[in-house]
């Protein structure tokens, strides 16, 4: 039975497309088909020796590193994220990692990982906030995945200051010990896939990671839905 009361509302508030403010007919969540199927994916997950792979060697030990689009200032994922940071649509953040986990399901990337892990937000942001982004994500990876996720054990036990000013040894320096383990045995002999929302810097994802491998015979792989690099 078709839900008469929300027709007769959006006829008032439809439901827009977050990136280019259309319309969105019946099937369509958040985003339009169009818009959907332009956003720049970087296919990163099938490459190998991929440039974010590359922008992290050397700094920490890691399996694989992908990301779903490029981040382009702009761009069409640049409205998906401000929406899913600044809009309280945390629905997105789950409708991306679905998104996300259909893109990967089937490949080498997610074979083997045994836990999705969100980069934490520390608990005054994410009372602001009103939920934590990466987990909303992670929420949609593991929906599409049955990957289970563990929000838990990863914690962040300092508010860095915004980070925007500050200069990339700046930025590495304030998120440098600012995460913990709730316990050292849960993430042992597992292979993380830490899910962040967009590679920038790298800073916050390499000192998750250093902490996480904290746990013995730990493996790590790091995915966001989007790259700046
Ligand atoms: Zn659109």
């Amino acid at each position: 039975m078709r839900n008469i009361f929300r027709d007769f509302l959006s006829l008032f508030f439809p439901d827009l497309c977050v990136v280019c403010g259309d319309r969105l007919i019946e099937g369509e969540q958040h985003i339009c088909t169009e818009c959907l199927s332009s956003l720049p994916r970087t296919n990163f997950h099938l490459q190998p020796d991929n440039r974010l792979e590359q922008f992290f060697a050397g700094r920490i030990p890691f399996e694989h590193i992908a990301a779903f689009a490029y981040f382009i200032k702009g761009g069409s994922l640049q409205h998906i994220i401000h929406e899913l940071k600044y809009k309280r649509n945390a629905g997105i953040g789950n409708f991306m990692g679905i998104l996300c986990g259909e893109n990967l399901k089937g490949s080498d990337f997610i074979k083997s990982i045994d836990i999705l892990v969100p980069v934490p937000l520390h608990p005054k942001r994410q009372k602001q906030r009103g939920y934590n982004q990466s987990l909303k994500v992670c929420e949609g990876l593991s929906e599409a995945t049955g990957i289970p996720v563990d929000s838990k054990t990863l914690i962040r036990t300092v508010n860095n200051p915004s980070q925007t000013k500050n200069s990339r040894f700046d930025r590495w320096k304030n998120v440098e010990n600012i995460f913990s383990l709730s316990d050292r045995d849960t993430f042992g002999n597992k292979h993380i896939l830490l899910v962040d929302d967009v590679i920038t810097t790298g800073s916050t994802l390499e000192s998750c990671a250093k902490e996480i491998l904290k746990s013995e015979g730990c493996k790590i792989s790091i995915y966001a839905v989007g790259t700046a690099n």
